[in-house]
C-alpha cells in the first residue's frame, strides 16, 4: 500500500510519524473520513471545506490548497488501483516538544491512506441493527464543538465501548440536556409521522457529509426533513430509524434499548432514502 505523506508517495512500512507529533501526543489535529465509488471520490469538496473549517476552528495551517489536496486524494487512489473504498485524510499539529503548545510546532504533518472499507455485516442493512444508549454523553459542544471532525475520539470510544459491552455495533450518545446528540461515528435520523427528524449541530451532532445528503435526497423525494431536539422515548416511538455516515452509509435501525422501533423491521422511507443513496454515490463525484 501506498501512503501520501508530507508530499511524498512512499510505502505503507515506510509511513512513519514522529512520537513527538502533537497528533499522538495530545489527538491535536483533524481529519476526513471519505468514500471512492467506482472510481469517482464522492463529495470531495464537500470533505475538503469541512478539513478547513476543521482546521480553522483549531488555528491550524492547511499544508495545501483545496486543488492540491484534492489532486493528492486523487493520486493516493490511483497509487494504489484504488476504484472503491475508503479515503482517511488526516492533518496533525506536526512534531513539537512535550508541552501543550501549538505555536512550538513547526509545521503540519500530512498523510492520506486510501484502504479498503469495513462496513456492517450485510444482514444489518437487509434486518436493521438493535443498538443502545450508553450512559457516557456527548462531550459538550461549548467544551469541544462536535464541528471540528478532531483526532480527540476518546469519548465517542468509551460509548463504543460501552455498545460493546452491552452486545450492540453501535450507541446513541446523549448530550448533557439529555437529549439525543448522535451515534459513536454516525448521525441519527428518525421518521415520525412522516417526516424526517434529526439532531442540530447544536445538540452536540458533527455535520456529517451523509447527513448533508440526507437532507438532499429528502428534498429530491418530495419528503419532509427538519433538525430537532430527539429523546430517547421519540426514537423508541418513532416509525422508522436509521443512521448515516461515510464508513455506515445508510443503515435502518430496527429496536433501541431493548424497545422495538415501528414494526422492527427497516421501514419504506429509509428503503427509498436508502436506494436513492445508493444511486447517488455512483454518479455523482470527483473523478480520481
Ligand atoms: N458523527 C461522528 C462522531 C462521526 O465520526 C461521523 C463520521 N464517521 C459521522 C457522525 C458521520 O459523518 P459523515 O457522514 O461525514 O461520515
Amino acid at each position: 500500500m501506498i501512503v501520501y505523506l508530507d508530499g511524498r508517495y512512499v510505502d505503507s512500512t515506510e509511513a512513519k510519524v514522529s512520537v513527538f507529533d502533537h497528533g499522538l501526543l495530545y489527538g491535536d489535529g483533524v481529519f476526513e473520513g471519505i468514500r471512492i465509488y467506482n472510481g469517482n471520490v464522492y463529495r470531495l469538496d464537500d470533505h475538503l471545506e469541512r478539513l478547513e473549517q476543521s482546521c480553522k476552528a483549531i488555528m491550524l495551517d492547511v499544508p495545501l490548497s483545496r486543488a492540491a489536496m484534492a489532486q493528492a486524494v486523487c493520486e493516493t487512489c490511483r497509487q494504489n488501483k484504488l476504484t472503491s473504498g475508503y479515503i482517511r485524510l488526516v492533518i496533525t499539529r506536526g512534531v513539537g516538544d512535550l508541552g501543550l503548545a501549538p505555536w512550538l510546532c513547526e509545521k503540519p504533518t500530512l498523510f492520506i491512506i486510501a484502504s479498503k472499507v469495513s462496513l456492517y455485516p450485510q444482514e444489518h442493512y437487509d434486518n436493521g441493527l438493535s443498538i443502545v444508549t450508553v450512559p457516557t454523553r456527548r462531550i459538550a459542544p461549548d467544551a469541544l464543538p462536535p464541528t471540528i471532525k478532531s483526532l480527540n475520539y476518546l469519548n465517542n470510544i468509551l460509548a463504543k465501548i460501552e455498545a460493546r459491552q452491552a452486545g450492540a455495533l453501535e450507541a446513541i450518545m446523549l448530550n448533557a440536556q439529555g437529549y439525543v446528540a448522535e451515534c459513536t461515528a454516525d448521525n441519527v435520523f428518525i421518521i415520525q409521522k412522516g417526516e424526517i427528524l434529526t439532531p442540530a449541530a447544536s445538540a452536540g451532532a458533527l455535520k456529517g457529509i451523509t447527513r448533508a445528503t440526507i437532507f438532499d435526497i429528502a428534498r429530491e423525494l418530495g419528503l419532509q426533513i427538519r433538525e430537532a431536539d430527539l429523546t430517547r422515548h421519540d426514537i423508541w416511538c418513532a416509525d422508522e430509524c436509521f443512521l448515516t455516515g461515510t464508513g455506515a452509509e445508510v443503515i435502518p435501525v430496527v429496536k433501541l434499548d431493548s424497545r422495538v422501533i415501528g414494526n422492527g423491521k427497516p421501514g419504506p422511507i429509509t428503503a427509498r432514502v436508502l436506494a436513492s443513496f445508493r444511486q447517488r454515490v455512483l454518479t455523482e463525484g470527483t473523478r480520481i
